[in-house]
């Protein structure tokens, strides 16, 4: 997978709420459209795609312009990074702990990633979904295809860069890892760039707030409508 480049909408859904409902985001001050989720919804989406395409600054993003939507905080036992507090971008757990956690039933899906495990807890994404929230998870490939697995209700969408130079050069100009970690995770983000297909559909992360307007769309289509579809690439 080297020196493939493709314009954002080669790889867009055939059918998005943005696409097909007349115009996304609402306009502001209509009390009646400011929110997404007028209808039923999208109860649980998930978000995955290679290290370093930017899953965490769309998150970030639609966190700020949509607080409607609960985003699951996942623990890990990897070492925070400057900048990250314990309970907002990952509760962070030593080998012990989380051990607990996969004995206890504690995780809905868990896996190892680059040297690391990462887990989502169960019991806040089950009530959320119970209580009617938009829920989101940002976990990695074997992550996904756990949830596949056990909620099949589940729509999953794939984060994809514009290039694979791109993702390279995202992953390293974020300097917060050293070469041995940044080789491990372009390893691991070579096999998920081969699961694509595995996904419901694909957004490329050409605009992070474009990638936004789209998520929001998806998950405010309604969970009976048909899977969106892929167009060619
Ligand atoms: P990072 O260390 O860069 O924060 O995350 C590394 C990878 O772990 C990313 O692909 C991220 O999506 C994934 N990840 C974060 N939380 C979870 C989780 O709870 N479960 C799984 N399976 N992957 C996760």
């Amino acid at each position: 997978m080297t020196g493939t480049s493709r314009p954002d909408e080669s790889r867009a859904p055939q059918k998005t709420a943005a696409s097909g409902s007349g115009g996304f985001p609402p306009p502001a001050g209509d009390p009646e459209k400011a929110s997404a989720f007028t209808g039923p919804g999208r109860r649980l989406t998930v978000l995955s795609g290679p290290s370093g395409v930017g899953k965490s600054t769309v998150v970030a993003e639609l966190r700020r312009a949509h607080p409607e939507v609960w985003l699951s905080v996942s623990v890990t036992t990897r070492k925070p990074r400057p900048g990250e507090t314990h309970g907002v971008e990952y509760f962070f757990a030593d080998n012990e702990e989380f051990d607990g956690l996969i004995a206890s039933g504690g995780l809905l899906e868990w896996a190892e990633f680059a040297g690391n495990r990462y887990g989502t807890p169960r019991t806040p994404v089950l009530d959320k979904l119970a209580a009617g929230v938009p829920t989101l998870l940002e976990i990695d490939l074997q992550g996904a295809r756990q949830v596949r697995a056990t909620m099949p209700e589940a729509l999953l969408v794939f984060l994809a860069p514009p290039s694979w130079e791109e993702l390279e050069k995202r992953l390293r100009g974020r300097g917060t890892e050293p070469e041995d970690v940044i080789a491990r995770r372009l390893a691991a983000g070579r096999i998920e760039m081969a699961a694509e297909q595995e996904f419901d559909l694909t957004l490329v992360n050409t605009s992070v707030q474009d990638v936004c307007h789209r998520l929001i769309a998806l998950m405010a289509d309604a969970p009976e409508a048909s899977r969106p579809g892929r167009s060619p690439s």
